[in-house]
This record gives C-alpha cells, structure tokens and sequence, in this order.
C-alpha cells in the first residue's frame, strides 16, 4: 500500500513536471553567434572579424559575413579579443585535489579525505581548468574511480568542469612491503603479463576511456626514473589496449621504461628525460606523441612547504626539469609530436597552460605550441574531427585571450579572458578592469 502511494506520488509528480515542460516553447536548439576580432582556427586559417556560429553544443558555422546570424540568435561581442579553440590538457589528476590551507599539508588531506569528498572537492580545481581555457582534460590516475564519476557527473550537467577523457587506475608494480594477514589493495598493482592483462580488461570495463601504465619509479619529490615493468609487460599492456581500441599512456621519468614503452607502441609517452637518439628518432617514425610535463616539477617546487615534501628534494628536481627541457628540445628537433599535459594535480589547477612556456623554450614557435593544445591533443584522444579546432561540426569550445597569442605564447597562458564549453559559458571575465 505504501509503495502504491510512493508511485503515485512519483507519476503525478513526472506528469506535473512533464506538464511545465509541454507549455514551454518547443525545445528550438538555442543559437549563439560570437564575434571575434582576430580568430586562430586551429585548421590553418586566422580569421578578422570573425563570427562563429554555434548551435547548441557544437559549432555550425564559421563566417566574417553577419548577414548568415540567424534570426533570434543570442550575440556575444568579443571583437576586442583574439579567438581559439577550448584547450586541451592531455595530463591531469583532476580527483587529486586539495586546498590551500594553511598548516595543513596537502599531502595529509589527500589521505585523510575519503573519496566522496574528495570528488566534491575537485569541483574547484575543475573550475579553475576551465578558468585557464582548457575544455577538455585526459586524466591519467585516480583512486576508487573517482575519475569515473566526476566525468560522468561533469556530462550530465552536475558539476560544471572540463570534458574528461579517464583511465581508472594507472597499472603499477607491487610497491608496498608485505603485511601478513592484510590483502593489499587491488586498484592498479599488476605484475606479470597474466595480471597486466587483467588489470587492463578491468579497467575497461569498469567505463575507462583509456589505459595508463608507469612503466618507471618518479612521482611528487621522487625523481628517480628506474624501469619498473619489463618490455613483455608493457607491450602486453598496450596490445590489450588496443585491442579493445583503447589509446594507452606510459609513464616513464627515465630514459629506459620510455625506449620499451616507444617500441611496444604506447601512443603516448609521459614525462621522459634523457632518452636517447634512437628512442626519439623511432618516436618521430611512428608518431608517438611525447608529453613531457615540465611544469610540474615547478609546482612542486614552488609549493613543496604546502605540499608537504621533506626539504633536499629541491637540488635534483631542478636537475630534472633541466634535464626534461634538454630532451623536449632534442625531440621537437627531431621531429616528435607533442602535446600538452601539465600533470595538475593538488592545487596546480588553473597553472595548467604554464607547460606551453617551456614548449616556446624547448624551441617552438608560438603556434606551434598552441598546436601541443589544440589539434595535437585531439589526435592523441582519437578526437580530431570534434575537438582542437574551429569549425563546423566541431564542439562549441572557444577562448578568447587579450592580446597576439601567436606573438607571445604568454596571452594564452595569462589574458585569458572568456571561455565557451559545448556552448555555454563557463567562464567570463571581459567586464573585469584589471590595472
Ligand atoms: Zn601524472
């Protein structure tokens, strides 16, 4: 009797609601017509006085001529500003968020916090990443599949973030001492090529949109890069991957995990210093993208009191970054794909453009680096005909940034001004003086 109740009350409140949405007007997709002063297309063309035409969630229609604006549409005027596609960061923790308070490590909250909370903090570090113009993250490790649940929440509509690409856990070695009576933890530990395999498979299926694997010790103030899983592993890992038509990203600080992980196939390559010649020229044959994620070790160290890092890390980790810079400018000459990753993890979100300072660095021209964030980021997602540019069909992502980011790679990463995800706007500041 009393569920009858409930199911009533359910049905009269679905057709009560039903009965608000049928006096509505017809559900006409909302149209939006942005103007451009200068507009950076991603496709090869820079546009004036471009107007960019988008129809719910993705773009329509590119055009200089007003006369196509169809009748009703809303006109947002950013003529004052330069447009570019919503960036793409292809390296993020988004779950491993925590806040700046003071005197309380970061490093302890993240243990202390249970995922739950930890999800519903990591709205803020969402936030603040499409605050900085990046639309769309690839998120490469997370605990209890919290990345899981924050793109899922972010796609329908509950948490206003970026678009997330996410790989469950990233697969690692068995790193922690034997306790006798005391089953490790699942999650990621695979060792072997049986248990590489599934790990894999589970990861899949628990809703991974892709595979990562850390095929090398370095994480927080450890930079050490020793090879961990051995080349049958990897590549059992990356066959597995593909198989089920999931792209792969192998973690390598060192030079050795990265040569198995490049010749097994990983699509991309994260982090790696040092690597040698032959590793690099083989990457630029087989169009192997290379992630270096130098900024993040300029996070660590500028926020290591914050983080909670013991002190004597700091003499090696700006070795390090040296040392990922050098091969970064090794492997552009030589002809690698990049893209850009920031690792932003903590709370980095919102620094997550920095990385393309150390690509003008490592020697590329300004758009070239813009390309590390736009078009080379949706290649590596399997994403290029919906993301990274401005074009019909694609996704109504757009920036608009103060200034020539084409002249100073600076403009993207600090004057970002107004930002556009699936066609809403998630973030505006065009109204705001700053002195
Ligand atoms: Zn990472």
């Amino acid at each position: 009797m009393k569920t009858m109740k409930i199911l009533l009350a359910l049905f009269l409140g679905a057709s009560w609601v039903g009965g608000i949405c049928a006096q509505d007007k017809p559900s006409a997709k909302p149209v939006k017509a942005v103007r451009f002063g200068k507009l950076w297309d991603a496709k090869g063309k820079l546009w004036t006085n471009a107007i960019v035409i988008v129809e719910a969630d993705r773009i329509r229609a590119v055009t200089t001529d007003a006369a196509a604006i169809p009748a009703g549409a809303e006109t947002i005027d950013l003529s004052k500003f330069t447009g570019l596609p919503g960036l793409i960061d292809v390296h993020t923790h988004m779950t491993i968020y925590t806040d700046e308070t003071p005197g309380e490590p970061m490093l302890k909250q993240l243990t202390n916090n249970p995922p739950a909370v930890e999800v519903f903090l990591a709205r803020k570090g969402a936030l603040r990443t499409l605050e900085a113009g990046v639309t769309t993250v690839r998120d490469l490790g997370a605990d209890q599949y919290m990345d899981i649940a924050m793109r899922d929440l972010i796609n329908r509509g509950e948490m206003i973030g970026p678009r997330m690409f996410v790989c469950g856990y990233g697969l690692y070695i068995t790193n922690t001492p034997y306790k006798p009576g005391i089953n490790p933890p699942s999650g990621g530990i695979a060792d072997g090529v049986p248990e590489v395999l599934r790990v894999v498979r589970q990861q899949i299926a628990a809703g991974a949109d892709l595979i990562k694997l850390y095929a090398s010790t370095g994480t927080d103030d450890d930079v050490t890069g020793f090879q961990t899983y051995n080349y049958e592993e990897i590549k059992a890992a990356v066959d597995t991957a593909h198989k089920f038509s999931k792209k792969i990203a192998i973690h390598s600080y060192g030079p050795d995990g990265a040569r198995d992980a490049v010749r097994a196939g990983t699509d991309s390559l994260e982090h790696a210093t040092d690597m040698d010649d032959a590793t690099i020229q083989e990457m630029a044959k087989r169009g192997t993208f290379y992630v270096p994620t130098i900024d993040h070790n300029r996070y660590y160290l500028d926020n290591w009191q914050k983080i909670g890092y013991a002190n004597g890390f700091q003499e090696k980790t700006k070795a390090f970054i040296e040392r990922n810079l050098e091969t970064a400018r090794k492997a552009h000459k030589a002809g690698v794909k990049f893209a850009m990753g920031s690792d932003a993890i903590y709370a980095m979100f919102g620094q997550n453009t920095r990385e393309l300072g150390w690509f003008v660095r490592a020697g590329m021209t300004p758009e070239q680096a813009l390309r590390t964030a736009t078009t080379n980021a949706a290649e590596l997602l399997g994403k290029e005909k919906e993301l990274g540019a401005v074009a019909p069909g694609y996704f109504g992502d757009l920036v608009a940034v103060e200034g020539d980011p084409l002249a100073d790679i600076d403009v993207a990463i600090y004057k970002m001004k107004w930002v556009m995800k699936g066609g809403t706007v998630v973030a505006d500041k065009t109204k705001v003086q700053l002195h």
